[in-house]
């Protein structure tokens, strides 16, 4: 049976990057995932499920050596973010004003986590179990050695600590009786994947209407139209349901007369809908087991922040560790591991509720609250002690500065 400081049950972007950080520590680390992540190569289509990584996400992914990898592959940066309702209550923040290059990048998931695997194959410290899966947890050691034991479909092996990096049905959380609280919302997205004839890749940009926002992320290369381009297109269950079982086509048809003039000529490639839930996990800890990402915590991805929200728990993980063995402390006792729920927490929570706000805010019919939320943008945009100090603080926490 071997053992390991550190077990991590899920090999996507969040765990992957953990499993870098902690090892960089000159822990012992292993990785179980179910799938193996497919290699890249140029012909392939973008894929439909990317994100937009933040500034500081960046700065993670270039610390484990990933990031640079990812743009030699393929990324688009932008430098503006349009957001709207009313025409005229128009709002563009722009990386000038934060004095960065660009606010962040569009990159597909499968490609960041790719380059984070490569990574670790090239860390004699991380082991990898893949193609594995987690069948129990065993977290009552009788033998005093505090350990888990995690029985894989192959393989039986122990941790001092186990992360739970294994996605919003994390099996790790409900083997080890971690409760949550949380919902569905009542609209779901549809990612739809275009070709378009503007030239707009420096820019992302959301249109907010009452039946939920429409989004528009820039995508790498250069296409027969011009360039490609992720939609985002929020709504009711219903109507997401309806638009996913069009034609290519139909869609192409039903987005021009939906979506705002901004977006141009297009034509689709690839669509594909998902539900939309918010979930925290009660504890982020307990009894040597420790949840990331969206095994800790699932927001409405409107404006894009999910996997950067993963990513900040990572730093703050491999921050508390990193100080406990500098001062000669048990890294994995639960004093500890308490240090990173406190850093991470109020922080999560914030970011669910603010987008919890804006859903509810912008989904609300009344009239009244319709002009107050066009005011608040304009304000925000017009008035010029509220456009530098309102204006680049937001901006500067959604890149996570
Ligand atoms: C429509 C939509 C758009 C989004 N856009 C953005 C965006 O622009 N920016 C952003 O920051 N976030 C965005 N998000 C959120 C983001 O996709 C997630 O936060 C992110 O993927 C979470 O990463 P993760 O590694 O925690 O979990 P996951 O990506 O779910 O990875 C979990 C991994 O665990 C593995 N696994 C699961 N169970 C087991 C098991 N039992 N044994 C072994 N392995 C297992 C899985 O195979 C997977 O590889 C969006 C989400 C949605 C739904």
């Amino acid at each position: 049976m071997e053992h390991f400081d550190c077990v991590v049950v899920g090999g996507g972007m969040v765990g992957a990057a953990s499993a870098l950080t902690i090892a960089q520590l000159g822990l012992k680390v292993a990785v179980v995932e179910k799938f193996p992540p497919k290699d890249f190569s140029a012909e392939q289509p973008l894929d439909l499920r990317v994100s937009a990584i933040s500034l500081a996400s960046q700065n993670l992914l270039n610390q484990v050596g990933a990031w640079q990898q990812v743009q030699q592959w393929r990324s688009c940066p932008y430098k503006r973010l349009g957001v709207w309702e009313h025409e005229r209550a128009y709002t563009e923040f722009n990386a000038d004003n934060i004095e960065q290059s660009h606010l962040g990048d569009i990159a597909e998931n499968r490609l960041i986590q790719l380059a984070l695997w490569q990574r670790m194959e090239s860390m004699s410290n991380i082991h990898t179990y893949c193609p594995e899966s987690l069948l129990s947890l065993n977290q009552d050691d009788n033998t005093g050695d505090n350990k888990v034991t995690l029985t894989l479909s192959n393989s039986v092996i122990t941790a001092k600590l186990v992360i739970g990096a294994d996605g919003a049905q994390s099996k790790v959380r409900q083997m080890s009786a971690i409760g949550m609280t949380g919902w569905d919302y009542q609209q779901s997205a549809m990612l739809i994947n275009i070709e378009t004839s503007l030239c707009q890749q420096d820019i992302t940009w959301q249109k907010f209407s009452p039946t939920g926002p429409v989004a528009f992320l820039p995508l790498p290369g250069e296409s027969s139209l011009g360039g490609y381009a992720s939609l985002v297109w929020y709504h009711q269950r219903d109507e997401i349901t309806r638009l996913a079982a069009l034609s290519n086509s139909q869609l192409e048809h039903e987005i021009l007369k939906c979506f705002p003039k901004q977006l141009g000529n297009i034509k689709v490639l690839s669509k594909g809908d998902f539900s939309l839930t918010r979930r925290h996990a009660n504890t982020y800890q307990h009894k040597r087991i420790l949840l990331l990402g969206d095994a800790a915590h699932t927001i409405n991805p409107m404006a894009g922040q999910g996997v950067n929200l993963g990513f900040k728990d990572v730093l703050a993980l491999q921050h508390v560790i990193a100080e406990a063995i500098s001062h000669g402390e048990a890294w994995h006792d639960e004093v500890v591991l308490a240090r990173y729920e406190k850093m991470r927490r109020k922080d999560n929570l914030l970011m669910m509720s603010t987008m919890d706000a804006l859903y509810v805010g912008f989904s609300h019919p009344s009239p009244l609250i319709k002009a107050a939320r066009n005011l608040a943008l304009l304000a925000v945009n017009k008035v010029p002690v509220l456009n530098t100090s309102i204006k680049n603080k937001a901006l500067a926490y959604a890149c996570g500065l």
